[in-house]
């Protein structure tokens, strides 16, 4: 196929991921959003397998079906909790393919004493450095999402001079691989030496903080990707990657806002601990803290004329969206206003509640964010708080010295009445009481989260 209608259908290709990016921006858009992008990549591989010198199509059909096979049943099979660990494996063999594609390439244009452009040859380093960090990074991260390395931040003396070292010997060796692109294996040390780098970026950060570094590495697997189109001088590969490059540090910087925290202190700093003028757990809760009955709380709704419902990590770890969306159905059929306030960094994954919520059918409309909420937040009857701690905590808006000091919350304390539903008194996140559940309109509702939204249902139907 001639060149220029390749690039006319990559320049296809390229708007449908475009268009396909903006759709999933909203839930509404979401799923076709989600297919733009698949149909825009199905038009890329088929454009490329016209327009390359195959080799053999064996291959490729063999890589295609294994990848095909692998990709569906994880896609199918995973739980919507462990999309953040998906997404970490994924980010990971993009960084791989990339760093592997760019090393063959580098073979295949220095066989036979052939000089490759000096395009090529900083491009292939780019490749292999971004590439290989972002494989291993990635693959740390998996395992501490799933348990498999220890979720705590690993520390050890001298490890951040280590890894300014080993950043050191990497562009070094990449300098080397562009001056003298003939020497093939200093590409590979290149790396190897990049690998260790990622192993030691990653394993430092604690397991709750891995969200952000796996949106930092897909912003990495993108630049890896792009540097790879270079090296292959295919357009679609440099405009994609540098669409993922774009997304995942823009998606990095909008959590670490909703955090309050900045990116280097999510790299390099663990959460900072409480002030010394904090106060601790006894001193805010001490014989201040109230608790209610799954009926106490019912006969509460049965007298509330708007009632909104605040999701956290609990709801997310109790499973409870479906009860929590039946319960919103009741009071609705009962003349209720339901509404949902969802913190934009609530649970452990961007879109957390909003996927959870979308699972249990909630309607859209239904869902508000802080700023859309938090004005008419003295109007509502009872806030119904369900396994959120850090998102609605005061201390964020009162203590300059809190690790959450500044971090934009929901402010569930100024509704007539606010119930809590968790397990016991125990911190979220950010390891801190919260002066809300010892507020005067507080009740805590002690329990799991699927169990106690159960109970108020079925207290509800008895009123
Ligand atoms: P938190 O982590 O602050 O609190 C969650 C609460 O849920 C806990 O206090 C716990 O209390 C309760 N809980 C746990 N299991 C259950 C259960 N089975 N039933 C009922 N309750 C339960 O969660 P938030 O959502 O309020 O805040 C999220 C935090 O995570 C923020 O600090 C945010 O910065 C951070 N974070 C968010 C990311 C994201 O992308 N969303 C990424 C990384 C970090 P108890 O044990 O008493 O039940």
């Amino acid at each position: 196929m001639p060149t220029s209608l390749i690039n006319i259908g990559y320049l296809v290709a390229a708007v449908l991921f475009i268009l396909g990016l903006k759709g999933l921006t909203h839930p509404r858009t979401a799923v076709r959003g989600n297919l733009m992008g698949a149909v825009g990549m199905l038009i890329a591989v088929l454009l490329t397998l016209t327009d390359r010198q195959i080799v053999s199509y064996q291959w490729i059909l063999l890589g295609f079906v294994i990848g095909a096979a692998v990709g569906a049943v994880l896609a199918i099979k995973i739980q919507m909790t462990a999309m953040p660990e998906l997404v970490a494996l994924f980010n990971g063999f993009g960084g791989a393919a990339s760093a592997l594609v760019a090393g063959a390439a580098l073979i295949e244009k220095t066989y036979g004493g052939g000089i490759p452009l000096l395009q090529l040859t900083i491009a292939t380093a780019a490749s292999g450095l971004i590439g290989a960090v972002t494989f291993w990074g990635s693959l740390v991260a998996f395992g501490k999402l799933q348990g498999l390395i220890s979720e705590n931040a690993i520390l050890f003396p001298g490890q951040q001079a280590l890894n300014a070292l080993l950043g050191a010997a990497c562009l070094a060796l990449a300098i080397l691989v562009v001056l003298d692109p003939s020497q093939t294996t200093l590409y590979w040390v290149l790396v190897g030496v990049a690998s260790i780098l990622g192993v030691l970026l990653v394993i430092p950060i604690g397991g709750a903080d891995m969200p952000v570094v796996v949106a930092l590495l897909n912003s990495y697997s993108g630049l890896a990707a792009a540097a790879t189109g270079f090296v292959l001088s295919n357009n679609v590969l440099i405009i994609t990657g540098s669409l993922v490059g774009a997304s995942g540090i823009i998606l990095t910087q909008i959590m670490c806002k909703a955090m309050n925290r900045s990116l280097t202190n999510v790299l390099f700093g663990v959460m900072a601990p409480a002030g010394e003028g904090s106060a601790t757990a006894d001193e805010v809760y001490a014989g201040k803290v109230k608790s209610a009955t799954p009926e106490e709380v019912a006969l509460l709704f049965d007298a509330a004329r708007r009632v909104v419902i605040v999701p956290g990590y609990g709801m997310a770890v109790s499973q409870a969206q479906h009860p929590v969306a039946s319960l919103a159905a009741l009071l609705e059929s009962r003349g209720i206003t339901v509404e949902y306030a969802i913190h934009p960094v609530a649970g452990r994954m961007p879109g957390h509640m909003n996927v959870l919520l979308a699972e249990a059918d909630v309607p859209y409309e239904a869902l508000k964010d802080m700023d859309e909420i938090n004005p008419t937040m003295d109007q509502v009857d009872v806030a119904l708080v369900i396994g959120a701690n850090d998102v609605v905590n005061p201390l964020a808006r009162t203590d300059p010295s809190s690790p959450i000091a500044g971090m934009p919350i929901i402010d569930v304390d100024k509704a007539k009445t606010v119930v809590i539903i968790k397990r016991s008194l125990s911190p979220g996140f950010a390891g801190i009481p919260n002066p809300l559940f010892a507020m005067d309109n507080a009740l805590m509702l002690f329990g799991d989260g699927k169990k106690m939204v159960l109970d108020i249902i079925a207290a509800l139907k008895e009123t």
